[in-house]
């Protein structure tokens, strides 16, 4: 039954799964005296920045990460950041160039516009608008336990970049894949950000949202992270905003008799290497389903990071038979993949029947890494099903709006009937009174 083997990956691969490493549990006894859950964990973490600020923000790096920093050191230096930019290859600078131009063009073409539009109310005119104003200040979550990633810097930045965000202060973990990183250090200075501060996990995250000496409060946290990342987003959203919970990758690639074995077979496991991440096949041509099985097997055995991605694809990917086209965009539908790679002969005729995708990726020469690394959509996506209802970053969820409303007199008594009728309804005789008192009675 597909639906209910989907359920369970959809279950497992939830930021609430629990994908926590036996030695990240064992690092919780030794923190913490006992075996707390992650939630548990980071309400502490969370709560004790609250009360206690910068202290106890540097007292879990030092026991969480092992750095002893404090308010000077854990802060990147602009001669450091442009001494990694001088040692940097000159070549990941261009590519880097190139990228935030291509992010940038994106960005700026989506970005919502203000609106304004005229009703005639009565004798006058009533006018009506919307006006978007960058947030002020965001921060931003780069991870740097397991791998550095320059790219996630470029597709988090950047869009708030191109709405106008004054202020953008990046947290990165004190590691050699986060704050120590010459290539992360050099985009940072490449992109012209100043701000860079050498910390990470829940730690980090309830830094930027109640504001430490030394990190002054932000607006909104943004980017990915590990379960603990996750989670501190989530604790702190109403003090801030956030953009999303994100949980492991995952891709679902629907496949007809035109798709390549060996092409569907990298991109399922370029999503599996992640480890954890999920990679789903959906075809509706039997002689595919073994083929891709084959050259899974034959790439995996080739691969630098096979074992790992092997494990994810093991615990968290599926090779789905469908009857036809339908059926297999009502499974991709009720999976609601973060990416879906539409691998078929004529991908746009199947866009109608797709519903719900963080990215859609046509046709067989738009791998995933394409969008991950270069187009110009952020690769920060909704995860775990939430493409449902949720939507992937952009440079307008950096903008925040005021609605604008003016009437003159001759408007205001165009309306007065039904406002007060409806302050009378709801027993607001004060609301009529503010509008009676302009235009007199009705
Ligand atoms: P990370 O920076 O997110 O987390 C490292 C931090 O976690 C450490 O600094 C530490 O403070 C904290 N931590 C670790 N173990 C802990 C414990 N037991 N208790 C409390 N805190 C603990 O780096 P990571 O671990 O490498 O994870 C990065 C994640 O982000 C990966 O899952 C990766 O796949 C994901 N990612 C997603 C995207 C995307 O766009 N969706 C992009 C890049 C990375």
């Amino acid at each position: 039954d597909p639906i209910t083997a989907l359920s369970e990956l959809r279950r497992k691969l939830s930021p609430q799964g629990d994908i926590v490493s036996a030695a990240g549990r064992q690092r919780t006894i030794d923190l913490f005296g006992a075996p707390l859950t992650p939630q548990q964990v980071v309400e502490k973490i969370c709560g004790d920045v609250r009360e206690q600020g910068l202290p106890a923000v540097l007292d879990y790096t030092a026991k969480l990460d092992r750095r002893e920093l404090d308010v000077d050191t854990m802060r990147v230096t602009a001669e450091e950041l442009a001494d990694a930019h001088a040692a940097a290859d000159e070549e990941y600078l261009a590519t880097i160039r190139r990228i935030r131009d291509n992010v940038l063009e994106f960005q700026q073409a989506i970005l919502n516009q203000d609106v304004s539009i005229e009703r005639a109310s009565g004798a006058g005119r009533v006018v009506l608008g919307q006006r978007y104003l960058p947030l002020r200040r965001i921060g931003v979550c780069i991870p740097g336990g397991a791998a550095a990633y320059p790219s996630t810097l470029l597709m988090t930045a950047v869009p708030a970049q191109a709405a106008g965000v004054q202020e953008i202060a990046v947290i990165v973990p004190p590691t050699d894949f986060g704050g120590y990183n010459v290539d992360i250090l050099a985009a940072c200075h490449e992109l012209g950000i100043t701000e860079v501060i050498r910390v990470g996990g829940a730690q980090g995250v309830a830094a930027l949202a109640y504001g430490v000496e030394g990190i002054p409060q932000v607006d909104k946290i943004v980017g990915p992270g590990n379960l603990f990342v996750a989670l501190a987003k989530q604790h702190v959203f109403g003090d801030v905003d956030i953009d999303s919970i994100a949980g492991p990758s995952e891709v679902v690639v629907l496949a007809d008799e035109t798709a390549r074995a060996d092409f569907v077979a990298s991109d399922l496991i370029s999503q599996a290497e992640h480890s954890p991440g999920s990679g789903v096949m959906i075809t509706w041509h039997r002689p595919l389903m073994d083929a891709v099985r084959t050259e899974l097997i034959a790439q995996l055995a080739q691969l630098e990071r096979g074992d790992l991605a092997r494990t994810s694809l093991e615990d968290y990917g599926a090779l789905i038979l469908a009857r036809d086209t339908d059926e297999a965009c009502r499974l991709s539908d009720l999976l609601a993949p973060e990416h879906l790679h539409v691998s078929t002969a004529n991908p746009e005729s199947l866009l109608d029947k797709l519903q719900n995708a963080g990215a859609i990726f046509l046709g067989h020469y738009t791998p995933v890494a394409a969008g991950d690394y270069v187009a110009g959509p952020s690769h920060v996506l909704p995860t775990g099903g939430t493409a449902r209802f949720a939507n992937g970053l952009c440079a307008n969820d950096f903008l925040k709006r005021s609605s604008i409303i003016r009437y003159d007199e001759a408007s205001l008594r165009g309306d007065a009937g039904d406002i007060c009728r409806m302050a009378d309804k709801e027993g607001l005789t004060a609301h009529g009174a503010s509008v009676s008192v302009r235009v007199g009675e009705e």
